[in-house]
């Protein structure tokens, strides 16, 4: 990643590619202390947008308030310079990942006098996860990692030491021949997968964990969105058992990188067997809720906002 032509934002300043690096006394490297953003931009028939820019930027000033960094700039000027990565850098469908970090003034924990800096790269995401692959879904294991606790960690921030613990989950599911990690928090209630939150679709409700162990996803935000606005569905955010995914008709993940994923398999359950679904490695339905909810992400998304989708306009943000 680090070895191509491009241009990185560093606090203002556009510093080339290649020369975009930092020194091995960065706090935030040996300590994990810091806070980052995944943001998506696509090209649309209007040109290049950003999807929820405004919303990521907030998150981001919030997991930095939350985390007590100081920053000395503000959403607009991390607006700006996210659009501005986008046009530097000739990129229309790409994945932005602006980052806040301690410099490397000293190493105690106390983190006195430390500089806060803010980083913006962006790259191609061009088609990240193929059309038929977000039809046929994933098989994910329950983890025996739980999820951050509300007094361990700070949920609502996305903390780069948070990730820690993601991979741990991710990982030890992908060495044991699963796609993904379905995480549990510490009291045992469902919470996200390793990188993206889950909903489960049960006689006609949908439903998804409270954002008390996982990341409150601006995907899932949007996903509760068109459900109710656009399908007219009631949406419950509530506690989840294991056994209720394992039994749901349908269920997904969401997240800014991966859209919406069909969970297809949990712990080797089938997800949706009673109810007809396609077998696990066979795409899904395009009557199901999750097809249709993966249609309406992806036509918002993508700034096709005809229809029923024009009261959304104000989640894109022209490049
Ligand atoms: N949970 C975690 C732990 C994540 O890293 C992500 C990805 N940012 C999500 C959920 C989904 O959040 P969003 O929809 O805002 O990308």
């Amino acid at each position: 990643l680090y070895d191509r032509d491009g241009w990185i934002w560093l606090d203002g300043d556009w510093l080339p590619w290649r020369e975009a690096q930092t020194h091995l006394l960065t706090h935030s490297l040996h300590y994990g202390m810091g806070c980052f953003e995944g943001v998506r931009a696509y090209a649309g028939p209007g040109g290049t947008h950003l999807f929820r820019v405004a919303e990521h930027t907030r998150r981001l000033l919030d997991s930095a308030h939350a985390l007590d960094i100081p920053l000395s700039c503000g959403a607009e000027a991390l607006i700006q310079a996210q659009r501005q990565c986008l046009a530097r850098n000739g990129l229309s469908n790409a994945y932005l990942k602006p980052t806040v970090f301690l410099g490397a003034e000293g190493l105690g924990l106390r983190a006195k006098g430390l500089s806060s800096h803010v980083m913006i790269a962006a790259w191609d995401l061009g088609d990240y996860i193929s059309p038929q692959a977000a039809r046929v879904g994933l098989r994910a294991l329950t983890s025996s990692w739980a999820r951050h606790h509300v007094n361990i960690s700070l949920c609502r921030a996305k903390t780069n030491g948070h990730y820690v613990n993601a991979m741990l989950a991710l990982n030890t599911a992908v060495k044991a021949g699963f796609d993904e990690a379905i995480m549990l928090d510490p009291e045992g209630y469902v919470a996200e997968a390793s990188a993206a939150n889950v909903f489960l679709f049960r006689d006609g409700v949908l439903h998804t964990p409270e954002v008390t162990s996982c990341l409150q996803g601006i995907t899932r935000d949007s996903v509760i969105r068109l459900a109710r606005e656009v399908l007219g569905m009631e949406v419950r955010e509530r506690r989840i058992t294991r056994d209720e995914l394992y039994l749901a008709d349908e269920a997904f993940l969401t997240g800014t990188a991966a859209e919406l994923l069909p969970l297809r398999e949990l712990d080797g359950r089938h997800i949706g067997a009673r109810t007809g679904a396609p077998a696990v490695g066979e795409p899904i339905a395009d009557d199901s809720l999750t097809a249709r909810l993966q249609a309406l992400y992806r036509r918002v998304t993508r700034g096709e906002l005809g229809g029923e989708l024009s009261a959304f306009g104000d989640w894109l943000t022209a490049v």
